[in-house]
This record gives structure tokens, C-alpha cells and sequence, in this order.
């Protein structure tokens, strides 16, 4: 991949994150959270998934509370898979949405 097509990937990316995903970049081994943070890798565990955080990012993050309960998030992904929902995310963006109506 050219620099400039990995810079639109990136940007796909971030876009379908900022959506209430995790994304997992195989290429950078790294994954962008909903706000466009990056979570890098921490550690594989015994069932092979490999865990990924941003301790630093999510303690000043804003949306916090939208998007864990905990002090930070972790997600862990199997191999090869590229996206994980953010159902706290995802359902606080519903409930808001209820909320308009
Ligand atoms: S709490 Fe962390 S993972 Fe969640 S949106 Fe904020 S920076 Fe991203």
C-alpha cells in the first residue's frame, strides 16, 4: 500500500470508528477508538486475542463515561478481526436519539 492510499484507509477507518467502533489496523497493529484516539497493543493473552488500550488518552477523554465504566477502556480482539462494536457507545447514541424524538 502507497503512502497515500494507506492515508485514506486511515481516514475510512476513523470515519467508521467515530460511529461507536473499534477498528483494528492489522497493517499498524493499532486501533482507533470513537473519538480517533489510538489504542495500542498491550499484551496477547492465553486464548491468542490481543488486547489493546490507551490508559493515558481515556483517562483525559470527554466521553468517557459514553464509552466505558471503567477508568480505561481495553479491548481485546481475535486474530484477524478487524472491528469490535462499542456497545456502551452504541447504546448511549441510541438513548439519545430516543431522546430527540
Ligand atoms: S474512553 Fe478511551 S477508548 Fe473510549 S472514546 Fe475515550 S479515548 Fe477512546
Amino acid at each position: 500500500m502507497t503512502k497515500e492510499e494507506y492515508v485514506l484507509a486511515e481516514e475510512q477507518m476513523r470515519k467508521r470508528a467515530a460511529k461507536g467502533y473499534f477498528v483494528r489496523d492489522l497493517e499498524k497493529d493499532r486501533v482507533y477508538c470513537p473519538t480517533g484516539e489510538i489504542l495500542r497493543r498491550k499484551a496477547v493473552k492465553k486464548s491468542g486475542e490481543v488486547r489493546y488500550a490507551n490508559k493515558m488518552a481515556c483517562k483525559q477523554c470527554e466521553y468517557r463515561e459514553k464509552c466505558t465504566r471503567s477508568p480505561w477502556k481495553e479491548v481485546d480482539f481475535p486474530d484477524k478481526v478487524k472491528e469490535a462494536r462499542n456497545l456502551n457507545w452504541l447504546k448511549a447514541e441510541e438513548e439519545a436519539a430516543k431522546a430527540k424524538k
